[in-house]
């Protein structure tokens, strides 16, 4: 049987301009901040290192999929009060995740960008509903899924309404277990040619290990990746979650040092 043309599959690439931002193939995005809001002075301090950086996209969890139910699974509501309290005043766009159905209405007035994570990729419901609504959305690949199957899921939310999905390769499992997850570096220039919609690289979550992220950035630009997603802190080992992968703001600044040598391949603003 032929298969059916998805709609991100035809058409010119999407640009998605939030707040006179540019994500897209002919841009490159950074998004960096803390796995989880803590409390409002760190994120505080976070974002406005970030935005002394050119940083104009400020990531932070308040609703957390934690693994074990005993571990912190995020402030909620008061944290999305911070976030966006911190972003509006530093003048940063929000990313933060929505776990569930009941979530999306509120959440959409407190974040700029709203993410599915990798467990609720497959959530269809949660993606029709956020067809619903004008934020873009980041749809992080689910770690057991296939390029074929994520691209469908991308497929519910535009289906449903809104164009603006942006995906995030963020690793899958595999054998291997040096590294929490194996990033599938071959997904960016797949995604490339498969569709049109915009593909970051989350090196975070995908190794899990701090000394790696700096390689992994380099290695996602240099293979085509619209721009990075990089749980970043200024005291990375005193964060209550997913502190071993995350990164201080001198390896941003590494990190940041050496995109441009490697964006002009691509020809990338
Ligand atoms: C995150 O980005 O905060 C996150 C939990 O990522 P993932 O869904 O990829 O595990
Ligand atoms: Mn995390």
């Amino acid at each position: 049987m032929k298969k059916m043309k998805l709609k991100h599959q035809s058409g010119k690439p999407l640009e998605i301009n939030i707040k006179g931002q540019i994500i897209g193939r002919g841009h490159f995005t950074m998004i960096a901040g803390p796995c989880t809001i803590e409390n409002y002075d760190d994120l505080y301090a976070v974002a406005a290192e970030l935005k002394k950086m050119g940083i104009n996209f400020f990531r932070g969890g308040a609703y957390k999929m934690r693994t074990s139910p005993y571990n912190f699974q995020g402030l909620g509501k008061k944290g999305l009060e911070y976030m966006k309290k911190v972003s509006d005043e530093i003048g940063l766009i929000s990313v933060s995740e929505v776990i569930s159905v009941e979530d999306v209405e509120m959440m959409k007035n407190y974040v700029g960008i709203l993410q599915v994570g990798t467990r609720n990729m497959s959530n269809y419901r949660l993606l029709l509903k956020l067809g619903k609504v004008k934020n873009p959305i980041i749809l992080k690949r689910g770690f057991s899924n296939t390029i074929e199957e994520w691209l469908l899921a991308a497929e519910h939310i535009i289906e449903a309404g809104n164009p603006n999905v942006i995906l995030c390769e963020r690793g899958i499992r595999t054998y291997e277990t040096y590294t929490r997850y194996t990033l599938d570096i071959s997904a960016i220039p797949a995604v490339k040619k498969l569709s049109n919609l915009p593909i970051i690289v989350d090196p975070s979550h995908s190794s899990g290990r701090r000394e790696m992220i700096k390689s992994l950035s380099w290695a996602a630009i240099a293979a085509g990746a619209d721009g990075l997603l990089i749980e970043t802190h200024f005291s990375p080992d005193n964060t209550i979650c997913d502190s071993k992968q995350t990164i201080d703001l001198n390896i941003l600044k590494e990190i940041i040092s050496g995109k441009d040598t490697l964006l002009n391949l691509w020809n990338k603003k």
